[in-house]
């Protein structure tokens, strides 16, 4: 049982990040001082979202330079925290080597910032963004476990190097989490599991999330001709903010938490958006066929290959989500709120053109 001492400071990795960014300011609305470990604090466009934050709440904001494959560049934005929030990974479809831009940075990135956790006297506690992707690859899976069900006892064991990679870097560097935590005492690892992030970005304008990439060509006429019936997770930014704060002040919280608010699909989540901007965005509304997606799919985003277009259009996906409501109190807001804010989002940070 772990209890953070909140007059200590509170390290993110990855602060700029979509997901961080919600998370940070959570921690500065409670007052906290956060240590924002970035990669490159001078990049002031990539920072504006998270100054306005700490202006605006009762919390205040330190800057320091880090980067994932860098040993020791941890060293100074953790010292004197008990709390360490990990978040730092890539998650991009645009990628050409996927050993150097996603397997090292995330595994050896998890083995920088939690070795440096050993070296760290003040740390009690290290919360992981993992991923559901560290659960699954494709939603074909889901019919096949035990359940049919997917639960925080399930491991990916299906992601490779040459297929959906960024699952793989997710699987591989949550075990190399597990690996380093179990030759400690020191702190303990709480893991955080969340299927597709959806809601409003903080950073819109400068966002390099997949997330964001995917909401944009719901909005662009990228798949106008209709959206995957694909089945996923859908969880929302803000929601997964209170996930993260919960695995970390809640001294009782440890293990695996899968955080996700819907079973759904990439077409339900487009069909929600019509109600407020069907009229003036060229949105899908009816699936596209899967031959079709076949052919285009590989065009509009590189994940989609034939092999998991296959494996994941008219699938079902499903996930016991209790842990995270009975163990970290989290609450799933309405995937149409999800939906309608993080659309407008893009909008306001003129991302999609005001229509
Ligand atoms: P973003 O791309 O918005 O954030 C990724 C963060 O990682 C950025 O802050 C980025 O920094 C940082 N980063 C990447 N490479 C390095 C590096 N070499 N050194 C230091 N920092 C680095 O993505 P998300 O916010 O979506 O993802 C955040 C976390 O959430 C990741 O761990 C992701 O796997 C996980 N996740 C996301 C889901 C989603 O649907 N979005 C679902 C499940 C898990 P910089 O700004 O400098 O590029």
């Amino acid at each position: 049982m772990k209890t953070i001492d909140r007059t200590k400071p509170v390290m993110v990795t990855g602060a700029t990040g979509y997901v961080a960014g919600w998370l940070v300011k959570k921690l500065l609305d409670e007052g906290l001082t956060v240590h924002a470990a970035v990669r490159n604090p001078d990049k002031t466009e990539k920072l504006e979202h998270l100054n306005k934050l700490a202006a605006e709440s009762k919390g205040s904001i330190r800057y320091f330079k880090a980067d994932l494959l860098k040993p020791g560049s941890y060293a100074e934005a953790m010292e004197g925290c008990e709390l360490v929030f990990h978040t730092a990974s890539p998650f991009t479809s645009e990628i050409k080597d996927p050993q150097k831009e996603l397997i090292e940075p995330a595994v050896q990135g998890t083995r920088n910032v939690l070795e440096q956790a050993n070296k760290t006297a003040s740390v009690k506690r290290v919360v992981l963004t993992s991923s559901c992707a560290a659960i699954y690859t494709d939603a074909s899976e889901v019919a096949q476990t035990p359940k049919k069900i997917l639960t925080e006892d399930i491991w990916n064991t299906t992601a490779s190097l040459s297929y959906q990679p960024y699952s793989y870097s997710k699987t591989l560097a949550e075990k190399e989490g597990w690996k380093i935590a179990e030759t400690q005492k020191q702190w303990d690892l709480v893991v955080v599991n969340p299927s597709f992030v959806m809601g409003p970005a903080l950073n819109a304008n400068v966002a390099t999330s997949e997330s964001i990439n995917i909401l944009k060509q719901l909005g662009d006429g990228t798949m106008k001709m209709g959206a995957p019936n694909l089945g996923v997770g859908v969880v929302d930014v803000r929601d997964l903010a209170i996930a993260h704060f919960n695995a970390g002040f809640k001294p009782e919280a440890e293990g695996r938490h899968i955080i996700s608010g819907h079973n759904s699909s990439f077409l339900e989540m487009a069909q929600l958006l019509h109600g407020k901007f069907g009229d003036r965005y060229p949105l899908p509304n009816k699936p596209i066929a899967k031959w079709l997606l076949m052919l285009v799919g590989p065009m509009a985003n590189k994940a989609f290959s034939r092999a998991f277009i296959r494996n994941n259009v008219n699938h079902e996906w499903k996930a016991d989500n209790s842990k995270s409501i009975q163990k970290l109190g989290v609450t799933y807001r309405k995937l149409e709120e999800t939906m309608t804010d993080s659309f407008q989002a893009l909008i306001d940070k003129g991302v999609l053109p005001a229509k």
